[in-house]
């Protein structure tokens, strides 16, 4: 199958992007790496009459650093954060969770923004960037605005981004040196999406102690005040982690889902 047809601009001006897409009323879609937005276009699930390429667009390909925070722009790819040729700013995590998506010819085009947008629940970047609690920086016709990532996704495939909006960049705050982190995710095979995500991060200096259950049939569940879970593991409490994370019902998910979480807890001893 194939495509309806629709225009396709490559602008390298961010407003020019963001004024195509506030006046398309909808029909007009971004596209960044085009590695889910490709597929949903050769399968009719997606027939806008324009797409509006992102990757000209300077601003939204770069990546900067403060003393507290790293800013990666939307169409930074998972393979320059895999190759660490942008700043990170928690201590291997990001790296690592970049390396272990899909394979390298997607990691090569996809982007930390198209994954958040597309907002699959068993993306990484979803759950990971839940974890970090990182900010969504958002661009339309009334100027910008930033989202904690609990607010921005809302559920399976959803988020608070407006028809007229895009992702511009996310920011993250810089670990401390002494913080901890552990990331788990099961999938059927190498390079395919998770089944069950669990992530930890322990950050003393900045009184952070959460955890995430992703890959649940919504967004991830995110534990603020995650001590006996993250540092020392109580099956008890993390169990009822799983079942308020909505993986209660079926015993296999709800099995998969703990283990994920454990293994997370167990490997923080190694960063
Ligand atoms: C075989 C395969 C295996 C995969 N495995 C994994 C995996 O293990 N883990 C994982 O996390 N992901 C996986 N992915 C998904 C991959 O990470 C994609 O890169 C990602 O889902 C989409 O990123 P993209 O840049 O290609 O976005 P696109 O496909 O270009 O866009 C996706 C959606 O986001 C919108 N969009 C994109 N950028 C913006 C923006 N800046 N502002 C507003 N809207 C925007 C588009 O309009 C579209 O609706 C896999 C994909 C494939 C094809």
């Amino acid at each position: 199958m194939k495509p309806a047809a629709f225009d396709y601009d490559r602008p390298n001006d961010l407003a020019a992007a963001t004024s195509q897409i506030a006046q398309g009323d909808g029909m007009v879609k971004a596209m960044a790496g085009g590695q889910s937005l490709g597929a949903m276009l050769n399968l009719r699930l997606a027939q806008p009459q324009g797409v509006v390429d992102l990757r000209s667009i300077q601003e939204l390909s770069s990546a900067t650093e403060t003393a507290e925070a790293v800013t990666l722009g939307a169409c930074v790819t998972h393979a320059r954060i895999e190759d660490r040729r942008v700043p990170d700013a928690t201590r291997g995590l990001m790296p690592k969770v970049a390396a272990d998506i899909a394979y390298r010819a997607i990691r090569n085009r996809g982007t930390i923004g198209g994954s958040l947008v597309h907002a699959d629940p068993a993306a990484d970047w979803v759950s990971t960037l839940s974890l970090l609690n990182a900010t969504a920086i958002i661009g339309g016709p009334n100027g910008r605005r930033e989202m904690r990532m609990e607010e921005f996704l809302l559920g399976a495939f959803e988020t608070a981004l407006g028809m007229d909006e895009i992702l511009i960049a996310v920011r993250i705050e810089k670990f401390s040196a002494n913080a901890r982190w552990g990331y788990w995710k099961f999938c059927r095979k190498t390079g395919e999406f998770a089944e069950a995500i669990g992530g930890v991060l322990i950050d003393p200096a900045r009184k952070i102690c959460r955890a995430v259950i992703g890959a649940t049939n919504g967004k991830p569940y995110v534990i603020h005040d995650a001590r006996g879970i993250a540092d020392q593991f109580d099956a008890h409490r993390a169990m009822q982690a799983v079942e308020a994370a909505g993986m209660g019902e079926d015993a296999y998910e709800r099995q998969m889902h703990f283990v994920a979480l454990q293994r997370a807890a167990a490997a923080i001893h190694t960063t």
